[in-house]
Parts: structure tokens; sequence; C-alpha cells
């Protein structure tokens, strides 16, 4: 049987696109020519859009790129972008580790564009089959529809699987489909829409406790004059995320091996006592700036903004005049009605779209539980597939981020083709070589 691709990737957001760089440089070093191909779902490359909120920075060391902390002499590091776009002095005088997030996406973009040749955008992929032979697994076809509702049949040896978070709403707005209600990665262009259609005041929720809620909120109340918004949290307050040095080394690719050989329960314990690093948190001065808003709507005595903490939302009700909140104080169980005309929901995103998606390999797939090397374990199969950003359980809280991209990537390019074989002893002289030179 001829197969077309040695391995296929589904989506292209930073996971994949490191894994493409990995795999690009794995072969300059002496290692096999692999044909891969991606595919995306989005029309173009971008990266989490709908939350490019003016002023947003990255809450991450630009060092931890796509590249740098495997390949410091990578073409594709972000010091390297900023030097061909002739901007590396300039932001060595802006003095910060980290980008405006608008930036980092242009990197991304920048990135991902030597990579036109294998990436087909616009591709949602709905499928992946088994190919057998002799009732072994030998591939994957992988069938994806694209924006002409055409569909597309692509047959692989391995898969790689990288296709992010699915938004997350809470059970009170389960299959309520309203435009004024949408989720944080739609907000940039949505809430402009929205808001525009209203030449009055509006009034507007955003339900989270976290990052996001929190940059939306901010924007919300800062560009919007006409809004008089409201953040409804669970928690009893708006929280710091830890990035201390010593904490942040639970993100050093490294650690993953410490979390990995640990039991489910020890892994579990970290995580949880790791939480406040990640979710539910807000850079320390973005509170300060909200914290201070709401004293000078105190000092003005014009109290429009509000928030409701420790509560959470029990029932939503929809009509022609606006948005009913019914709020659940949840310390005390008594309720509230509150009155919007659009709702932002920051409330995160779900990480098991895989599963659906392999569900037709029936019998091979032993487990969704990957290895230490991101493979499932599949039986009688000459097939690999790798998952990548949705093993948090198993391979630590970096697993959703950008720190262990660049690592991550060799790892998997390693498992699938095996070290640089070509000449070897040649291509590690030259990596040696590159990166003493830099
Ligand atoms: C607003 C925001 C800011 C963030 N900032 C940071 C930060 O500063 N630092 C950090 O470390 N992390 C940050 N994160 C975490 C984030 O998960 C990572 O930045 C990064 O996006 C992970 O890359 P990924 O490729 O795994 O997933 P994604 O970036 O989500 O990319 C997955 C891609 O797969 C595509 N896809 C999904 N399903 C399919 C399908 N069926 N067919 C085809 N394509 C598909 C999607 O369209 C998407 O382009 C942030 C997250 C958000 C939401």
């Amino acid at each position: 049987m001829s197969l077309v691709y040695d391995y296929l990737g589904v989506g292209f957001g930073p996971s994949n696109l490191a894994l493409a760089i990995a795999t690009q440089e794995h072969s300059e070093l002496g290692g096999a020519q692999p044909r891969v191909c991606f595919l995306e779902k989005k029309p173009a490359f971008n990266w989490h859009e709908g939350m490019l909120i003016d002023g947003s920075t990255m809450q991450i060391s630009f060092l931890k790129d796509l590249a740098t902390l495997r390949n410091p002499a990578s073409r594709y590091t972000f010091v390297n972008y900023l030097k061909e776009q002739g901007r590396l002095e300039d932001f060595i005088n802006i003095q910060t580790f980290f980008p405006a997030r608008e930036e980092y996406n242009d990197y991304l973009s920048w990135a991902a564009a030597d990579f036109r040749d294998q990436t087909f955008y616009g591709e949602d992929v709905q499928a992946v089959e088994p190919l057998l032979e002799d009732g072994k697994l030998t591939g994957v076809e992988v069938i994806s529809q694209d924006g002409a509702g055409q569909t597309h049949r692509r047959k692989a040896r391995n898969l790689v699987l990288g296709m992010g978070g699915k938004p997350q709403v809470p059970a009170a707005f389960d299959g309520i489909d309203d435009p004024r209600i949408l989720h944080s990665s739609q907000y940039r262009g949505r809430i402009e829409t929205l808001l525009a259609d209203r030449g009055r005041k509006a009034r507007v929720a955003v339900i989270g406790g976290g990052q996001s809620a929190a940059e939306i909120f901010e924007d919300v109340t800062s560009r919007f004059p006409q809004v008089d918004a409201a953040m409804v949290l669970r928690g009893i307050a708006l929280k710091p995320s830890d990035d201390s040095p010593f904490v942040n080394e639970i993100f050093n690719p490294s650690f993953i091996d410490r979390i990995f050989a640990q039991s489910d329960e020890q892994r579990a314990q970290l995580l949880s006592e790791f939480r406040n690093t990640n979710y539910s948190v807000v850079d320390l001065e973005l509170i300060e700036r909200i914290y201070q808003m709401f004293y000078l709507q105190k000092l003005r005595k014009n109290e429009r903004h509000k928030m409701f903490a420790h509560s959470e939302v029990a029932e939503v009700n929809t009509s022609d005049t606006g948005i009913e909140l019914v709020l659940r104080n949840r310390a005390d169980g008594s309720t509230q009605v509150h009155k919007v005309d659009a709702v932002v929901l920051a409330t995160g995103y779900s990480r098991d779209q895989h599963h659906p998606l392999l569900a037709g390999l029936g019998d091979h797939l032993e487990s969704l539980s990957p290895d230490r090397h991101y493979r499932l374990n599949l039986t009688n199969s000459d097939s690999k597939i790798y998952l990548q950003g949705c093993c948090e359980n198993s391979h630590g809280l970096s697993d959703t981020l950008l720190s262990v991209l660049a690592v991550r990537s060799q790892e998997v390019v390693e498992s699938v083709f095996g070290q640089p074989v070509g000449d070897a002893a040649a291509g590690e002289e030259q990596r040696v070589r590159l990166t003493s030179a830099l």
C-alpha cells in the first residue's frame, strides 16, 4: 500500500508549527526527508485572534519561543524574527521579556508562512479511519471538509494531533444559541459588531475570574464609554497568578520527566497545588488596575461597573429586550437577577477533542493515555499517533502552554523518525557549531 504522508498534523497552531520547524531542522541535521502535511480549519494562520486585545502581553518569556530551548541557532527564534523585521534594537530598548500578544501573533504568522506548501488551511478534520493490512493498522485516513463543503481524504502513516482547546460553556448556558452570548475566543470582532448595533447604553456581563475575563472586563470598560459592565466570578476575589522563579520551574521542559514518573494520585495533587500558576488567576498589575477603576467609581459616586464575586450563573433567560442572568451567591445560596444586553463567557477550554476523532480506530486504540513521548498505545500497529497540548494530566501544567513547544516537538520528531541518521555526527557537529556561534 502506498502512503502519501509520513505524518499528518491536525491543527496548525503553535504546537504543530513548532513540530513543522523541528521536522525541517531534523532533516537538515541528517535525518529523513519526510513528506508531511498539516490541516487547519482556520482560513489562515492566526493565534487566538479573538483575544488580541490592545495592550495585552505574553505571559511567558519570548525565549520560550518556537525553537530557542531546542536550538537557539534556529532561523525560527523570536530574536531572529525581530532581526529580520528590523526591530531587534528597538525591542531591546523596550526592556521586556513579554512582547505584546499582537507581536507574538505576527512572529508565529511569520514562521508559519515558511510552511505554506505543507499546510491546507480552511479544512476541518472530521474523522480518522484506520488503514489495515491483514488486520494490522498501517496508517490512517484523515477526512476533512473545506469551506465549500467539499470532503477531502488523505492517507498518512502517522498522525499528530495539535488541536488546542474547545470553548467551554457553563451549564446554565448549555443549548442556548444567541448571538448576544459569545465566548472569549470570539471577543475581538464580535463585541464591536454587537455594541455598534446599539446607539444607547449597553449592559455587558463578563463571566469568569481568570486572565481572559479580567482582560475583557478592562477592555470593555475602557474602550466602550456607553457600556456598564459586570464581572461574575465563582471565586471570592480576583487572585494573582504565581510566576515567581522557583514555582516557574514546573514549566521547564526538564520537569516533565519528574511529573510523568509520579503516580496518578501524586500527579493530581501536584496539578492542584500549582493550579494558581495558570487557572482562574490574573496578572497582579491588571488586578491593581481593575481595583483602581472601582475605587475611582466610588470617589466619583458613579458605580456603573460591578463585580459579583463568589457568584455563579444559575439560570439564563433570553428575550427580545435582553438576557436575564439569575446569579446565585455561592456562600448563602441567595439569588438575584441581573439583566444585560450581551454576555462574554471567559470560561476556558476543554481539551478532549481527540476523543471523538479517534473513536474510529476502535480496538486498535488501547487507551487515550500517552507515553512519555506523547505517543498513544496502539495494538497490532505499525502506525503511531501523538497528542500535543492535551496531556496535562500526564505531562503537567506546561503541556497546554507555549513553554515546552520547542523541546516537545523534537521529542515527537525523534519518536517518529528516530535520531538523525544520514550523517548524525556531522549533524550534531553542525548543531554545536551553530549554537556556539550565537
Ligand atoms: C488568549 C490566550 C492567551 C494565551 N497566552 C499564552 C501565553 O502568553 N503563554 C502561554 O504559554 N500560553 C498561552 N496561552 C495558552 C495557549 O494554549 C497556547 O498559547 C497555544 O495556543 C497552544 O498551541 P496549540 O497549537 O496547542 O493550540 P491552539 O493554539 O489552540 O491551536 C490549535 C489549532 O488547531 C486547529 N483545529 C482544532 N480542531 C481542528 C480540526 N478538527 N481540524 C482542523 N484544525 C483544527 C485550531 O483552529 C487551531 O488553530 C494562551 C491562550 C489563550 C486563549
